[in-house]
């Protein structure tokens, strides 16, 4: 038996994915030719387009489809997205490497974050001081944490103050209601395999008219020649299929994985007094849970890994390697080298998932030589969304 409670690092595919990834393998067709089966594939994209739009509150024209979240961070986080080019990139301590590896600006300033995990936006202004044209990404949620972030504010002051605004919000959607106007911000990356859709496929969103001044792949000007290469189009339907079910399903989504969300947390914490919740008094995503329980994290993923259940300690890196979490340290927790246990939850995550892994925490505390004792669930109704924070 194998428990997946790893839905951040990446969701399974659904089902109405893999259907409409089928279909488009077996049409055929290049979106760029004339003929019929051109013109076939052409529509599959251009619809894929509208669903992927409305899950976000956008126009399909602002659409723009990229092999994932990195790549439409790296799309939007250049110089020179703008003509004249900007000057400095400001992001915040917690940003994903997509976001953090600095995108070749000669200027690049780090937003802090306080202990609660939210970014500083009193810093902002300091950040911005002396920039002429910068570019600032601040992330939705926090792919470690689940923490939310304001986005919205911050994006209203560094507009104000002549910045380009870009949001990483590979994390929030699907878990959340986004809209790209409600934030207000010019860009907005997101990515399928974080909801449900395939892997290797994202966007970067824009605001309705904001022009890129440069791309990355001009090449054979597809995508109204602001990433060049022929479209993925299966892919690309994966990724509205998953679409549209989120948006069908987000209410119901929601408040099923923070019911399960605030049962799993509940039994830990009876389970364990040692057992500590980071963001729970916070706005964050109602699928995780970010847990320090007062040894290595890491230990506790391959013992847990043993026993049947997929969970991490923050976020997964290439090649499996798990570091000091950077969030931790940004948050200035105390031994950040422990790390903390992340167990994200998804639409199909069950009520007898959540009390397996707590028999299975119990047992590991257990052979750990810790005291043990039986899980005792205290029921919690209605996975309440003030936690939550949606
Ligand atoms: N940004 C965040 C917050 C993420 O969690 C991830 C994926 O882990 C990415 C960006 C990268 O997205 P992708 O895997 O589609 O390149």
């Amino acid at each position: 038996m194998r428990v997946y409670l790893d839905w951040n690092a990446t969701a399974p595919l659904l089902p109405e994915a893999r259907d409409a990834m089928m279909a488009a393998f077996d049409a055929g067709g290049n979106p760029s030719s004339v003929h019929r089966e051109g013109r076939a594939a052409r529509a599959l994209v251009e619809n894929a387009r509208a669903d992927v739009a409305r899950l976000v509150d956008a126009d399909p024209r602002d659409v723009i489809f990229t092999s994932g979240g990195t790549e439409a961070a790296a799309l939007a986080l250049r110089p020179a997205i703008t003509d004249p080019p900007r000057d400095r990139l400001v992001i915040s301590a917690i940003e994903h490497p997509a976001v953090a590896v600095g995108h070749g600006f000669a200027e690049a300033v780090s937003l802090p974050v306080g202990t609660d995990g939210i970014v500083d936006v009193a810093a902002l202004p300091g950040a911005l001081a002396g920039a002429a044209r910068p570019l600032v990404s601040v992330m939705l949620a926090n792919n470690e944490t689940g923490i939310l972030q304001p986005v919205a504010a911050i994006a209203a002051e560094a507009r104000a103050a002549g910045a380009v605004t870009h949001t990483d919000a590979v994390q929030a959607v699907g878990k959340i209601p986004v809209s790209l106007a409600a934030l207000g911000v010019d860009l907005l990356s997101f990515s399928a395999h974080k909801i449900g859709g395939p892997q290797g496929i994202g966007a970067l969103v824009l605001r309705r008219g904001f022009a890129l001044a440069s791309t990355v792949q001009r090449a054979g000007g597809q995508e109204q020649g602001r990433r060049g290469g022929t479209e993925g189009v299966a892919a690309i339907c994966g990724f509205a299929a998953a679409a549209r079910v989120a948006r069908e399903r987000l209410a119901h989504d929601i408040s099923h994985v923070a019911r399960l969300r605030d049962r799993l947390e509940a039994g830990l914490r009876a389970l364990d007094n040692a057992v500590q919740v980071i963001g729970d008094t916070v706005p964050r995503l109602p699928n995780t849970s970010f847990l320090r329980i007062g040894r290595k994290a890491e230990t506790a993923v391959i013992a847990l890994d043993l026993a049947g259940f997929a969970v991490s300690s923050g976020s997964a890196c290439s090649s499996g390697k798990v570091g000091v979490s950077a969030v931790l340290k940004a948050m200035g927790a105390a031994a950040p080298e422990e790390g903390a246990l992340r167990v994200s939850l998804g639409p199909a995550t069950r009520d007898e998932d959540i009390e397996a892994f707590l028999a299975a925490f119990a047992a590991m505390r257990g052979n750990a030589g810790q005291t043990n004792t039986a899980p005792r669930l205290a029921p919690v109704e209605n996975g309440s969304l003030a936690s939550a924070g949606a």
